[in-house]
């Protein structure tokens, strides 16, 4: 095989990472720095600057001096910046996806289509911005009423580490399309992508003080964004338990808030499902991004009829998924994001052997003796109530499951507090709109792996979020609306005080 434990170190490689405000790169006000590690040798590659207050509130300072003027440049010209930002990513996929696989340890391939969906998504938001039209309405020939939108102000943007080059163009391209300026603060274990923005931005055009980026630690930085009085608007995404913290935290503000948060999402498996295209799926939603995704399909339902043997099968193909090191174009399965996490996944694992029959994986693979390495690891026969049933491990670790008929798939599929996806694998169409209508999930899929429209909402219920992301509904987020009321014909105001 060819893989190899040992990281190629990509060209470029900072050995410093720096805040990014008002256009210049900046120490931290009091000097603090953080190391940061890769996941294959998790020994550092760079010192990061940890931001605090001071230099959050600097960077809010650049924000809202930038935010006249983008606020008042025209839709159109705001899309064109969008575009050549597009442009500016696809010219540095080579070096985009190199940085991320190596500081994330996802596999170079995955890490290549990150990149170009990062460009797809500025010029997705610059196309939406350009084709939303504003509410009108005339009522009779007396009045019209139209809706103004109009950006917010200065957008908090926090990130995760799973694929974070990503998910940051994600709330970076629609807060820029809509018109505000923002402060992004990108996450601890993977700063180095974010790097790259401001040379992508400044190749761009974008004005110096429309992006800010402040690195460092969740409850400082990040915190320090939650708590700025002069940021209305925080777009999170990360853990259930951060997303809650923050909610507490801006209601002195009453902040607009958008929570993508954690998931535990079911795919259900009916005898009458094309079943070699739901093993395909199966693998691919819980193995691709190492098992590190919001949406991976982490319980498997399966009919009882075809339990067995759809069992059998998935732990076979688990076995001969490829483990190896991120940097490897053959590898699919890559090294988990950071010693902490690998801990807790392999506590979880640990967990699994006592709740649980492991039929594949569960352990380091042989030939990968340093690194986060895990095999990709599935465990069946697993009872609702434990807790790789339950809870997000966000690894390469699937729980699978029988069920008997439709009501306790839906049933089971519903038995926890995360709603963000669901899949349903069925011949009978009915069938798959109603599991479909029935799952309580913010997206479902049917007979379809994780591909998605960016015209259509994205997001989760019950703990696994609030609000939407995608399409209009990100727009809607990141700005007002005011209604002016017109009157066309002589106002005809009830008088008062006239007796
Ligand atoms: P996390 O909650 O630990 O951290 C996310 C971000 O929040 C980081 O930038 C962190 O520094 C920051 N943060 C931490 N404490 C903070 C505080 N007190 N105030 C402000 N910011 C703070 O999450 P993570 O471990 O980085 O990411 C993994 C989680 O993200 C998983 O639960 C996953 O499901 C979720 N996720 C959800 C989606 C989605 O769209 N629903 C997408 C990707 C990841």
């Amino acid at each position: 095989m060819p893989l190899h434990p040992v990281p190629a170190r990509p060209d470029g490689l900072p050995d410093r990472i720096r805040h990014w405000i008002g256009g210049a790169f900046r120490d931290s006000a009091d000097g603090a720095v953080f190391d940061v590690a890769d996941p294959v040798s998790n020994s550092p590659y760079a010192s990061a600057a940890a931001g605090g207050a001071a230099d959050v509130d600097l960077a809010v300072a650049a924000a809202r001096d930038a935010f006249p003027a983008w606020a008042a440049m025209g839709d159109r010209e705001r899309a064109n910046l969008l575009y050549r930002v597009a442009d500016a990513v696809e010219e540095r996929e080579d070096r985009l996806a190199g940085f991320e696989s190596f500081d994330s340890g996802l596999p170079i391939a995955q890490a290549r289509g990150q990149a170009r969906r990062a460009a797809e998504n500025f010029r997705y938001f610059a196309d939406v911005i350009v084709a939303l039209g504003e509410e009108a309405y005339r009522v009779g020939d007396r009045q019209l009423n139209y809706v103004v939108r109009s950006p917010t102000g200065v957008a908090g943007l926090i990130t995760p580490w799973n694929t974070p080059f990503m998910l940051e163009s994600w709330k970076l391209a629609p807060a820029l399309a809509a018109g505000c300026p923002v402060v992004l603060k990108p996450a601890e274990w993977t700063p180095l992508s974010a790097n790259l923005w401001p040379e992508i931005l400044s190749a761009a055009g974008v004005p110096d003080g429309v992006v800010n980026i402040v690195h460092g630690i969740g409850a400082e930085a990040g915190q320090a964004l939650v708590d700025h009085p002069d940021v209305p608007l925080i777009s999170f995404t990360g853990s259930t338990t951060t997303g809650r913290h923050i909610v507490r935290s801006s209601a002195e503000h009453l902040k607009t808030l958008s929570m993508e948060l954690g998931g535990k999402s079911p795919v259900v498996v009916f005898a009458d499902a094309d079943l070699d295209a739901a093993l395909d799926s199966v693998l691919f939603g819980v193995f691709s991004l190492n098992g590190e995704r919001c949406t991976a399909g982490s319980r498997v339902l399966v009919e009882r009829s075809v339990y067995d043997d759809f069992t059998r099968r998935l732990a076979e193909r688990a076995e001969r998924v490829r483990v190896g090191a991120p940097g490897d174009p053959s590898t699919e399965v890559g090294a988990l994001v950071h010693p902490e996490h690998y801990a807790r996944v392999m506590d979880y694992v640990e967990t699994g052997r006592g709740e649980a029959k492991l039929v594949a994986g569960g352990g380091r693979p042989s030939h990968l003796p340093e690194g986060n390495y895990l095999q990709p690891t599935v465990f069946a026969d697993v009872p609702r109530d434990a807790r790789i049933f339950q809870e997000e491990i966000f690894g390469p670790v699937v729980a699978v499951a029988p069920f008997d008929d439709e009501a306790e798939a839906v049933e089971l599929a519903n038995s926890t507090r995360y709603g963000l996806a669901a899949y349903v694998w069925t011949g009978d169409l009915r069938r798959g709109h109603r599991v479909a209508h029935a799952v309580e999930s913010g997206m479902v899929w049917v007979n379809s792996h994780n591909v998605r429209d960016l015209r259509t909402p994205f997001g989760g219920v019950k703990d696994s979020g609030l609000g939407r992301e995608g399409g209009a509904h990100s727009i809607d987020f990141f700005t007002e609306s005011k209604i002016v009321h017109v009157m066309l014909s002589e106002v005809d105001t009830p008088r008062f005080g006239v007796s």
